[in-house]
């Protein structure tokens, strides 16, 4: 499978070369070059098949000129030991639980899929590499667990000393081996731009062999197309008819992983944007006209992006077309309101626990029931675990959820970090004394 940037026809790259560029030089996004027609594999699909199975059909299907098939299935094995669950919430809403990963949130299916196959290139190639990467908090601990001992790999971690919360540190700060948790005397922000500063510095870059494992990564975003085509295996059983994806969104790429499914031939009725008030994309879907702005802070905080970084790649698809878009697409707004007496209806309605980022695709997908009464399934994305963010749960519904048992135990481990300046000159230093080669 060939990729090209977001902005320009050129250059051509392959799916290795956009794991470990992660940007295009253009400063564009990579995404597919052609459309793949999947409709073979597809038919194939049945309620019985394992994540694992399915996952490895993707790889195969989509990447057989640079990953052999046996490798694929070993690919897939070591990248999934979690799976999805789905489970019917109401009449026609079903959840699909994608917080069953080590950090008990979707994002653990793009991290882990990104980490093994770096880590399968740099074997193949006898490399190794270092992931540079600034956290202000949650997607660090889903990165960190990833790439936790990968062989050829080393993960440095910046996070800023004080800022991150307790059980957030001890998650970055615990694990040892090869990853490595730099405290930064200053701002996430400081983190940020050191992080850049070292990946400028071209002969620091290639000397340490330098790469990053952010979220427009398209070994992050590929993956996270894979529950899709799950779900609706699974959904065939239930009812025959193409379901709606209903995806709660900030950076818009669960979606858009999505839209890749349903252009590679997945039925699907429709797919439903559900945005809290940072609702650029709504406001696009509604106005065709497209406004980015600075965020405000919610309750769904992971989902408070003013200028989602994947609206390139969705408008590729639909080609710069707000109509196109629309025919696939609607945007729904949550306030933060609406948010906990979503939690707590369903909480009272069916005894379950969501989380804050659940809830506004909850809510989302009844409203479009209500509207449209329709004949085919909705499926609810639910993104995190609801013992991620006890305070607005507890506040909601009065109920508080379980902390998973993997993160009580986190609490009482030691924490291991190297307290560094916000300098790039002290990163340096530090890659330095731990890598010199
Ligand atoms: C990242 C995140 C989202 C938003 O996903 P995008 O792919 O950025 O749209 C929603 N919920 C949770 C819990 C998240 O961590």
């Amino acid at each position: 499978m060939q990729f090209i940037s977001t902005r320009n026809r050129k250059p051509v790259v392959n799916f290795r070369t956009a794991v470990f560029e992660g940007l295009s030089p253009d400063g564009g996004l990579y995404h597919p070059l052609e459309i793949k027609d999947l409709g073979n594999f597809y038919d194939t699909l049945s309620p019985d098949m394992s994540f694992v199975s399915i996952a490895a059909g993707m790889i195969k299907a989509l990447f057989n000129d640079e990953i052999p098939r046996a490798d694929a299935d070993e690919l897939a094995r070591v990248s999934f030991p979690f799976s999805p669950e789905l489970s019917k919430l109401y009449e026609g809403l079903y959840l699909l639980e994608l917080y069953h990963g080590p950090s008990f949130a979707f994002k653990d299916f793009g991290a882990s899929f990104l980490a093994n196959t770096m880590s399968y290139f740099l074997k193949k190639e006898q490399r190794r590499s270092i992931i540079l990467t600034a956290t202000s908090g949650d997607t660090g601990s889903a990165v960190a667990k990833a790439f936790y001992d990968k062989a050829n790999i080393d993960v440095v971690i910046l996070y800023p000393s004080g800022r991150v919360s307790p059980l957030q540190e001890k998650q970055l700060t615990t694990l040892d081996k090869n990853i490595h948790a730099l405290e930064v005397e200053g701002s996430f922000d400081d983190c940020q731009r050191m992080v850049k500063e070292a990946f400028v510095d071209a002969k620091l870059k290639d000397r340490f062999r330098l790469t990053s494992a952010n979220s427009i990564n398209l070994g992050r975003l590929i993956p996270q197309s894979f529950y899709y085509i799950w779900a609706y295996a699974h959904l065939l059983r239930h009812k025959g008819l193409p379901p709606c994806f209903c995806v709660p969104s900030g950076n818009f790429g669960n979606l858009t992983a999505g839209v890749y499914a349903w252009q590679w031939g997945l039925p699907v009725s429709r797919f439903i944007a559900a945005t809290n008030i940072n609702d650029v994309v709504p406001e696009y879907l509604k106005s065709s006209v497209y406004t980015p702005r600075s965020s405000c802070k919610t309750l769904s905080n992971a989902m408070d992006v003013g200028a989602p970084s994947n609206f390139e790649r969705l408008t590729a698809v639909f080609e710069n077309d707000a109509d196109k878009m629309r025919s696939m697409i609607e945007g729904r707004i949550i306030t933060d309101e609406e948010t906990i007496t979503a939690i707590n209806d369903v909480s009272g309605d069916t005894g379950r626990t969501v989380d804050p980022h659940t809830a506004v695709g909850v809510l989302a997908a009844k409203r479009h029931i209500a509207q449209e009464s329709p004949e085919y399934p909705v499926v609810v994305l639910g993104t995190a675990h609801p013992g991620k963010f006890i305070e607005v749960v507890e506040k909601a519904s009065g109920i508080t959820p379980e902390l998973p048992e993997s993160l009580r135990k986190v609490l009482d481990l030691e924490k291991k970090s190297v307290v560094v300046e916000n300098t790039v000159e002290s990163l340096k230093a530090f890659l330095e004394k731990t890598f010199q080669s």
